[in-house]
């Protein structure tokens, strides 16, 4: 599914649209998402930090930046090895898609031939591939184009406007750069944002606008509930209140219909109820697995219990060819079944 469609959005459209009755504004998103997507599907993908800690940017959310005193434990580049083990792993609890993240201001050339080796690996698993590595030069999104890499992540994390308060080590058009290169190298491209971090809802439908009006729709976005981590200046942030998220997903799903909508960070901190929301609100993907690099998330089998509960499948691979995989979601789903029926009869 390519998202060609353009549509100039102005943020006063957007706040607009935020602003409607929370009813009318999910009735809108669920029948933008009715026409493009399977409601009872959401895709699942499972992330690995292959490098952790001592970044350079000195994004204020980030337990992983250099510049702040957090708790997370600093990483060298793993081994290719051991990343395609738990590339297999994940391969066996359902993931479709294997993503990987590394805490660098850019990939160093040095290291380019060992993240070759690890999308190949990957990608003959029969999984997609998806990479978070920082800033990229057009030579480096070719390379990892031609080893196989599906996707490339790099968020704008928030509105224009909001950004300098966050990030101050790299430049908003640095990051439409990188995106702008990805897409010339014929990578799909996954990019969204953090909400939470004491923006405003103009700030918010700032950040939808500018992924909305790329001049192709990146295919995956996703949208990050703000983990507070210790250490890091955005710990004491005042919260977000969940309908505020739940309207983000669905002015997301609004102007991006053609687009994975992601629930990323913050999941764990999300009852069941605000989950079904959002699933319904427009999202239909979640990252399975326990850590988010280096923050909580959810029990891989809470998840299989929340999707029996709503009727939800995991959608496989459009090209997917491998029944035993789906065998191996299905039993996973199945499995949560007949424990919740045990659990509902002692
Ligand atoms: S968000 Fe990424 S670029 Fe920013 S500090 Fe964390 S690891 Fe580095």
């Amino acid at each position: 599914m390519t998202n060609v469609s353009r549509h100039h959005w102005t943020v006063e459209e957007v706040v607009s649209l935020f602003e409607l009755p929370f009813n009318d504004l999910m009735y809108k998103a669920q029948t933008v998402h009715r026409k493009h997507f399977n409601p009872n599907q959401v895709q699942v993908s499972t992330l690995m930090s292959i490098k952790t800690g001592a970044c350079a940017e000195d994004c204020k959310y980030c337990p992983q930046s250099g510049h702040y005193h957090t708790d997370v434990e600093r990483q060298r580049l793993l081994e290719v090895e051991k990343v395609l083990n738990e590339a297999k792993q994940a391969k066996q609890q359902g993931a479709s898609r294997f993503c990987m993240g590394a805490a660098w201001s850019n990939p160093k050339e040095r290291d380019m031939p060992y993240l070759i080796q690890m999308v190949e690996g990957v990608k003959e698993m029969g999984l997609e591939t998806c990479m978070t590595l920082g800033k990229l030069t057009p030579q480096q999104a070719e390379a990892l184009g031609q080893a196989g890499l599906d996707y490339y992540n790099h968020n704008l994390d928030t509105s224009p406007e909001f950004y300098g308060q966050i990030i101050t080590t790299r430049t908003y058009q640095d990051r439409l750069d990188t995106l702008e290169h990805v897409r010339a190298a014929g990578m799909k491209v996954c990019a969204g944002g953090i909400v939470g971090m004491g923006e405003s809802r103009h700030d918010r439908a700032g950040l939808l606008v500018q992924l909305a009006n790329l001049p192709m729709q990146p295919e995956s976005v996703p949208i990050n509930m703000l983990v507070k981590v210790k250490g890091t200046p955005l710990d004491q942030v005042d919260d977000l209140d969940p309908f505020e998220f739940i309207r983000s997903i669905a002015v997301a799903r609004i102007l991006m219909p053609k687009s994975y909508v992601r629930l990323s960070a913050g999941r764990e901190k999300m009852n069941e109820q605000m989950q079904a929301l959002s699933f319904l609100a427009g999202a239909n993907s979640i990252f399975y697995g326990e850590k988010l690099l280096t923050t909580p998330n959810p029990e891989t089998s809470d998840d299989h219990k929340l999707f029996n509960k709503l009727g939800i499948e995991v959608e496989q691979r459009e090209d997917a060819s491998d029944e035993a995989h789906e065998a191996v979601i299905m039993s996973a789903v199945k499995d949560a079944q007949t424990d919740e029926l045990a659990y509902q009869a002692e």
